[in-house]
């Protein structure tokens, strides 16, 4: 068996990378004090762990970056219904092992691709909120 791949070692693709942005705002159950009173003695905070904030929302914000490919693994399985799912992942120069790597489907050949892809997967996002999906807690 022979394996083609999207890209080659060597080569300068961009990869999607993805950071987690965190919306804060004062604890409801102390209201911000970080500290909540049991039985007029006051105890730290159990939602906030007395730090008197929360998390109210957060979500994945993408954007592009340029890598160059170190590495790459493919992999391919039969399932049970005779599918064949197969894998393909790559390590770069700036992220190092597979495991801090990159699924085929975040590379792209050019920043153009990339930042369309960032666009949807944030459009998605703003869907699923619109429809109550995620989001605020
Ligand atoms: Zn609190």
């Amino acid at each position: 068996m022979r394996f083609e791949t999207k890209y080659d070692i060597g080569q300068t693709v961009w990869a999607l990378e993805s950071a987690t942005v965190k919306n804060e705002g004062p604890c409801h159950l102390c209201d911000g004090t970080g500290s909540v009173a049991i039985k007029g003695l006051y105890r730290r905070c159990p939602d906030c762990a007395g730090g008197g904030n929360r998390t109210t929302s957060e979500w994945t914000v993408y954007h592009p970056r340029l890598v160059t490919i170190r590495g790459i693994r493919v992999s391919m399985a039969q399932s049970q219904s005779g599918d064949f799912r197969r894998n393909e992942s790559y390590t770069t120069r700036e992220t190092g092992a597979f495991e801090a790597g990159w699924d085929v489907d975040r590379l792209f050949a050019t920043q153009g691709e990339a930042r369309a892809e960032a666009g949807r997967l944030h459009a998605a996002r703003s869907e699923a909120l619109a429809a109550g999906m995620e989001g605020e807690r």
